[in-house]
């Protein structure tokens, strides 16, 4: 085991840093003030490879593991510019399709995904189910060699800009009350196939959406694997997704702490700069810790990915996912604290970080789902639902 980075990995590092330092916060919030995503950045992203650096190199990718994906999207969010659709196209999509789609699957949507031309987002949240999956019902029935896909679903991060939703379905012979989910590719553009924007009082380029599915008419190449192993293709995208929201909080954590460290060492009301006094210095130290700690779990949980450990990466991966959420809420308050009055006002830009770093206690899976996870499984309580 080595806690070495290769040359190759802190070369993608710091060609990630110099990219995001390029852009930064600022480009982020004059783009969420005009309506605009990050366009730019992310192409530029795709263009040199950084968006697909874990898909096999047979389809375009970098063939590198989650470990470096998580890498890229922390150190875009250390700059001040996430890109939250990394978290939904190349890490769940992507692996998805790279372990169970068929060649022509791989074909058509890996390389696109990788050069980051093709955007795929990911829908399983519905209104009634929320947290519980077994609930879900939005259902698909076989026409001939057809799927016809019905449902709804919410809070879909980036459908305006996808080419293609994988929605987690549940197929119609399957009502047994257990999640018997089936993946499948929709063309945003097919017909019976809406979407309307959640208005979210988050200051973030990339916005969340309804989905509507009214007999939706696939062909039977667009269900991505089998329909029979779905629920381990399903898991096998959702230990990357938590490493990824893993990597995008610790990013955002490092970001505030960054922020605050260089104001409290500029900002004097004293004699001395306010980071002197031990008020301030202890709990910016203390989120120094909290963040490596998170940062740790997170690597930990890639690596046991990548080495193909999947049951032990999702613990790893849950764990990894509510202590890089703790720590990025931490950073962000601390932060805006820190900066007095100027915490709050537009010119600083820092409380707009209090609601990202919310989020992502709530998203992709909340707090209390980590929980409960770790209560049932790794401590083998009862569950209460
Ligand atoms: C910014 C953002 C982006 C998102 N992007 C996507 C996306 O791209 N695709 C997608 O499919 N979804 C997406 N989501 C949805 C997200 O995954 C859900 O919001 C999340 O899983 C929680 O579901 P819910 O909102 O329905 O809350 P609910 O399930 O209604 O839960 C409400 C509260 O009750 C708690 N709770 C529920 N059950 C239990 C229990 N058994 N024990 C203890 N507490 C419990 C929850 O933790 C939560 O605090 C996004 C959400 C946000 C905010």
């Amino acid at each position: 085991m080595s806690f070495v980075e290769s040359p190759e990995q802190r070369a993608l590092r710091r060609a990630v840093a110099d990219l995001g330092a390029r852009y930064g916060r600022d480009y982020v919030r004059r783009q969420v003030r005009q309506g605009e995503r990050l366009d730019e950045l992310w192409r530029e992203a795709g263009k040199l490879g950084l968006l697909g650096v874990n898909l096999p190199e047979r389809y375009g990718g970098g063939g590198g593991g989650m470990y470096d994906l998580s890498l890229v999207l922390e150190e875009f969010g250390a700059a001040g510019c996430p890109l939250l659709m990394m978290v939904v196209s190349p890490a769940i999509c992507g692996t998805i399709i790279a372990r169970y789609g068929t060649d022509e699957q791989k074909q058509r949507w890996l390389p696109d995904i990788a050069r980051g031309e093709a955007i795929m987002a990911f829908a399983i949240t519905e209104p009634d189910a929320g947290s519980n999956s077994h609930r879900l019902t939005t259902t698909a029935r076989r026409d001939g060699g057809d799927w016809i896909l019905s449902g709804r679903k919410v809070f879909v991060s980036g459908v305006d800009q996808a080419a293609a939703v994988l929605v987690v379905g549940r197929t119609e012979d399957a009502k047994t009350g257990r999640l018997k989910p089936a993946l499948f590719a929709v063309p945003t553009g097919a017909a019976g196939f809406e979407y309307r924007p959640v208005e979210m009082d988050l200051a973030m380029p990339d916005k969340q959406f309804l989905l509507f599915l009214d007999d939706v008419r696939l062909p039977g190449r667009a269900l991505i694997g089998e329909e029979d192993a779905a629920l381990r293709q399903l898991f096998a995208g959702l230990n990357p997704e938590r490493i990824m929201a893993a990597a995008s909080s610790v990013g955002m954590g490092r970001y505030a702490l960054d922020r605050a460290v260089t104001y409290a060492n500029s900002r004097s009301v004293w004699d001395t700069p306010i980071g002197a006094h031990q008020g301030l210095a202890h709990p910016l130290a203390q989120i120094k810790i909290e963040l490596e700690l998170a940062r740790l779990m997170m690597q930990k949980a890639a690596a046991l990915y990548d080495a193909g450990e999947d049951l032990a990466a999702g613990e790893a991966a849950n764990m990894a996912k509510y202590a890089a959420g703790e720590a990025a809420c931490a950073a962000a308050d601390r932060a805006v604290q820190v900066h007095g009055g100027n915490g709050i006002t537009t010119e600083y830009g820092m409380a707009g970080l209090l609601v990202a770093a919310r989020a992502t206690r709530i998203a992709p899976v909340s707090r209390e789902m980590i929980l409960n996870f770790v209560g049932s499984h790794s401590l083998g309580l009862p569950k209460s639902y």
